[in-house]
């Protein structure tokens, strides 16, 4: 069917769910989240993840929205007003129309396709690794829009092959389960080699972490790779290689990795060696990022350019002091390895820590460090991580490029 054939859905006709007195505002300023405390009642028993009209308790209809009986979120908004109006289709042909650019750049042939609320698809997670889609579906609204989504996919783009790799911390907390599934065509391979700004990489979209690479900071990894030639690169939480690889292909002298998982070091290894980077240039350190950098300041090593990637250390406000506390730590000992003229790339993918607060704590560490700093540049997520005006909670990725005094 195609869009004008009619998969459009109008609040008419829906199951209606009221909110309670003076809990409409979030839905008029158009965000997407209505939490459950804010539901007054709604007609029957949707099933999850179907469409429901939200209506003020007065009676005003103020969207649609998909319904999740079980999560504290118990409502997702997609189309807003009076006459609000909802397709599947035409949300995902915007989503990929949005990359175009992005993929016929030359720069990568792997980048996110949907980024869930900020496409208009909540919980609507597409990646995509040259031929292959990875998915995620976090809400019962975007479980029950699956298969619309895998068949307009493989209308839009030549793939060999639509997978979804379920984010089970998300999926529980709509009190569901599921296993991965390949959605249509072949089921991906083990490893699925995509380039990056020329960089090639072996991505694991089964095992490794995310939909299997940190996609978000491709711009990031170009930015760093500029500005990293004839460097000694100390790459800490280096996942499977990224920065260290882009900063090699930048020219720089070395990259040494540090992370604590041995399978994600694995494919670091094997990432330099599909391109060519031997002879000692990239090397890898298993351990715990805060010991490593420790024995690194006490043994008085230093280097010309560090990046600092953490997990994220924070994933709710209750969390931030102590996030904090992480952040600021590894931000010293960073700095306190950097060479005057050094460069510092460090960033948090916390939500929970706002760009202010990031500034401040990294501002911290290096009045504790005796050293000044220039910011060079304040880094972000990747432009395909889509951000909307009306949802904030959408920007998670900040960082800042630092040079010592
Ligand atoms: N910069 C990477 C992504 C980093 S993700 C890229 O561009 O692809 C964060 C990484 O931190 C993960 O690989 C995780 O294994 C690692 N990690 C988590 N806790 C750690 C710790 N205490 N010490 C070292 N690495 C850690």
């Amino acid at each position: 069917m195609t869009e004008a054939e009619g998969s459009w859905i109008c609040a008419d006709g829906l199951p209606r769910l009221v909110l309670r007195s003076g809990r409409e505002r979030s839905a008029l300023r158009r965000h997407p989240w209505i939490f459950s405390g804010a539901v007054a009642g709604v007609d029957g028993a949707p099933a999850p993840g179907a469409m429901v009209r939200v209506e003020s308790s007065e009676g005003e209809t103020l969207g649609i929205g998909q319904w999740s009986p079980q999560s504290q979120i118990r409502v997702r908004m997609v189309a807003f007003g009076q006459d609000a109006r909802f397709s599947c289709a035409a949300r995902l042909g915007a989503a990929v129309a949005a990359r175009m650019p992005l993929l016929s750049s030359g720069e990568t042939d792997a980048c996110r396709l949907v980024n869930a609320e900020a496409d208009g698809l909540p919980g609507v997670v597409v990646d995509k690794y040259a031929d292959w889609a990875v998915c995620q579906f976090n809400t019962a609204g975007a479980i029950a829009l699956r298969g619309e989504i895998a068949r307009r996919l493989t209308e839009l783009l030549p793939l060999k092959g639509i997978f979804w790799r379920p984010d089970a911390d998300m999926l529980r907390r709509e009190g569901v389960e599921a296993k991965p599934e390949t959605l249509a065509g072949a089921e991906p391979p083990g490893r699925i080699e995509i380039t990056e700004n020329g960089i090639r990489y072996h991505v694991d979209v089964r095992e490794g972490h995310k939909t299997g690479f940190y996609l978000d900071q491709r711009e990031n990894r170009r930015i760093v790779a500029g500005m990293a030639a004839g460097r000694d690169v100390l790459n800490v939480f280096s996942y499977t290689g990224g920065f260290g690889l882009a900063a090699l292909g930048g020219g720089a002298e070395s990259a040494l990795n540090v992370d604590v998982s041995a399978p994600a070091l694995a494919l670091a290894a094997e990432n330099a060696e599909l391109n060519g980077f031997s002879g000692g240039r990239f090397q890898c350190v298993e351990g715990n990022a805060f010991e490593v950098l420790r024995k690194y300041r006490d043994s008085r090593r230093d280097f010309g350019m560090v990046v600092l990637d953490p997990p994220k250390f924070a994933d709710s406000k209750g969390a931030v002091q102590g996030a904090a506390r992480g952040y600021k730590d590894i931000n010293l000992l960073a700095m306190k390895l950097l060479r005057p003229g050094g460069l510092l790339a460090t960033f948090s993918c916390s939500g929970a820590i706002t760009p202010e607060i990031f500034g401040k704590i990294v501002a911290e560490a290096a009045v504790d460090a005796g050293a000044g700093f220039t910011v060079l540049r304040r880094l972000w997520q990747a432009g395909d991580h889509a951000e909307s005006l009306s949802f904030p909670e959408g920007l998670y990725l900040k960082g800042l490029l630092l040079r010592r005094d």
